[in-house]
């Protein structure tokens, strides 16, 4: 689903993805661990082009982020050809952004309506079930500040649903939260997990890593240190580097 060959990012003269290689296969749960500035994020937005790379490839279900290519050369998509691409990937990240001025359902409904140009009546039944399946119909006509932080990232993972994406990356969604709103977001991430969502995740819950993680990948300073099943790098780290943080965080 997701296939990284060489990735290469810098900012000016910083040079912070050093060659990354990976690959996420369909339906797989893809966790990503690794010290703060080691470039887990730059290269979450890699993956929907809100970030250039430099150099290497980047693909998404076979087809090139932001790229097109014929014969040896690489052509840059329009703004608008970008935009479909990243329809088909939703992001949640660490704050949950929602639409202030617009209640729960209105944020899940946003997108399909203003981007896919659905229907309200469709929008809507779509954005009920969502809620459903994130635990909150009965929040429905709440705006965000009457919800809790949870129950905030909860509704932000609804609305990335609501686009029907076919790939799900989440930046650290419950480094946020109070500890005891943790434990209801990851129960939604592990029902999509269950429901066969190919998802990768940024997180420090190695618990989760562990329990629903396929794969797992330790990034350092822009390289992929280590990578393995989560039960084996958590437990039986080879590198030092990864030693050292795992005593860390575990
Ligand atoms: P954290 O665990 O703290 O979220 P991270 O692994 O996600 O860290 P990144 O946010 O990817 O790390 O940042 C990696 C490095 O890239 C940092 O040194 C950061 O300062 C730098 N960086 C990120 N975005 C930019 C930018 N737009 N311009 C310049 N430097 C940037
Ligand atoms: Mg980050």
């Amino acid at each position: 689903m997701v296939k990284a060959e060489g990735v290469h990012k810098s900012f000016g003269a910083a040079h912070i993805l050093k060659g990354i290689d990976l690959e996420v296969a369909p339906r797989e749960v893809f966790c990503l661990i690794g010290p703060s500035g080691s470039g887990k994020s730059t290269f979450l937005r890699c993956i929907n082009h809100l970030e250039k790379i430099n150099a290497g490839r980047l693909s998404v279900d076979g087809e090139l982020v932001g790229y097109r290519q014929k014969g040896d050369k690489l052509y840059e998509l329009k703004d608008s050809e970008v935009a479909l691409q990243r329809r088909d990937i939703g992001m949640v990240f660490q704050r949950f952004n929602l639409f202030p001025h617009m209640t729960a359902i209105e944020n899940v409904m946003e997108a399909p309506v203003q981007v896919k140009g659905e229907s309200k009546a469709v929008a809507r039944a779509r954005a009920e079930k969502l809620l459903d399946r994130v635990g909150l119909s009965d929040k429905a006509g709440n705006y965000p500040t009457q919800l809790s932080g949870g129950q905030q990232q909860r509704v932000a993972i609804a609305r990335a649903l609501a686009m029907e994406p076919k790939l799900m990356l989440f930046d650290e969604p419950t480094s946020a939260l109070d500890p005891e709103l943790v434990g209801d977001v990851l129960d939604v991430m592990r029902g999509l997990a269950e429901d066969g969502m190919t998802m990768i995740v940024v997180t420090h819950e190695m618990g989760f890593a562990r329990e629903v993680g396929d794969a797992l990948v330790f990034m350092d300073d822009g390289v992929v240190v280590e990578s393995g099943h989560p039960r084996d790098v958590l437990t039986n780290p080879q590198h030092d580097r990864t030693k050292s943080f795992l005593s860390k965080v575990l």
